[in-house]
């Protein structure tokens, strides 16, 4: 356990909580701060919960569990927040909140490069779009597979918008990045520990979505696969959990943003499209994921989305999307951010 003292606390209040560590069964070692003090309580870590009690005493700031099952993930290990480059001119985890917009999936040349151009215009700052999905049903369109990877390709030489896309397999992983310039782990492999140990080997960012069943926890323990292989480059996406609630397709957990802020240097992004599955809230959730601390947006847009082989439901227009960013702005101001 680390005990981290109020910054000014007072000797004797430090000398209080060193008698009260010794008094519990362990042995306190103090680290001297410019402006605070931290104590380590060194001893048998299955106790170590009785040691929480000292978070009440005078001059105490914080108990906190030396180290958490996580390590690279930690806040820990990195105490400012990481910021991710994916191109030149577009990073994620600065000022910037970074929003990836396009279709569910890669139908035609025409609808990715009418995408790319709409959510450009609109102000997006990357495209999203599958080429290989991982469909719950065998019977759904599994998408356009390399012919999709190439159409994006397309689409980013035209608008200049780099690319994130799903890899649904580890057999296919050497392929998807040889196209792509973020690789997606959707939330149906969250935990395909094969999957994620084959993206840690690559020098690509990672874009991890959570498991719909995952606890945050969970979340960044796969997050540790892929950084215990050596790729650093890990950006969460929390795209909402199953619920009891079927009025939205998932529940967007906005909780979880601060949570992770506060545990990871990690970058946090928001999928409001998954996240509740229906077009018309979809705005709504984008604002209320940038308050909460987001460093970008994953949105689904489609030009068609009546006509849509995935997510038309969730799928924004361009119109809307357009009306989306613009107010964007505004929250992304209140938050201390850019768009
Ligand atoms: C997607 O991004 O289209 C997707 C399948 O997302 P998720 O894995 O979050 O369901
Ligand atoms: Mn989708």
């Amino acid at each position: 356990m680390i005990i981290v003292m109020k910054a000014g606390a007072a000797k004797k209040e430090r000398d209080e909580v060193l008698k009260r560590i010794k008094e519990l069964g362990y042995k306190p070692h103090v680290i001297h701060g410019t402006t605070r003090d931290v104590i380590g309580a060194i001893g048998d870590e299955r106790g170590k919960l009785v040691l929480q009690s000292i978070e009440s005493m005078h001059g105490v700031e914080s108990v906190l569990p030396i180290l958490q099952p996580y390590k690279l993930a930690s806040k820990e290990i990195k105490k400012n927040p990481s910021i991710i480059h994916v191109t030149d001119t577009v990073a994620i985890g600065g000022k910037e909140i970074i929003v990836m917009a396009g279709p569910c999936s890669v139908e035609s040349e025409q609808q990715i490069i009418e995408s790319a151009i709409a959510v450009k215009q609109a102000g997006a700052q990357m495209l999203r779009g599958g080429a290989f999905k991982p469909r719950t049903s065998p019977y759904s369109f599994q998408g356009m597979e390399v012919e999709g990877l190439k159409l994006l390709c397309k689409a980013r030489e035209m608008t200049g918008l780099p690319f994130v896309t799903e890899v649904v397999n580890p057999e296919t992983v050497d392929l998807v990045a040889d196209y792509a310039d973020i690789l997606q782990i959707g939330a149906r492999n969250a935990q395909n520990f094969a999957l994620l140990k084959k993206v840690g080997q690559l020098k690509k960012p990672v874009l991890l979505k959570r498991g719909m069943s995952m606890s945050i926890q969970e979340f960044l323990m796969s997050a540790e696969y892929i950084m215990s292989e050596g790729n650093q480059a890990v950006i969460l996406c929390e795209r909402g959990i199953r619920t009891f609630e079927t009025a939205t397709r998932n529940t967007l957990d906005l909780s979880a943003i601060p949570v992770l802020r506060e545990k990871t240097h990690l970058p946090v992004i928001a999928d409001p499209s998954h996240g509740t599955g229906n077009h018309h809230y979809v705005a709504a959730m984008s604002f209320a994921a940038v308050a909460a601390g987001a460093d970008g947006l994953m949105i689904e847009v489609h030009p068609d989305p009546e006509h849509a082989t995935s997510d038309g439901p969730q799928s924004l227009k361009p119109a809307k999307f357009l009306q989306l960013m613009e107010k964007l702005k505004i929250f992304a101001e209140a938050a201390g951010r850019t768009v």
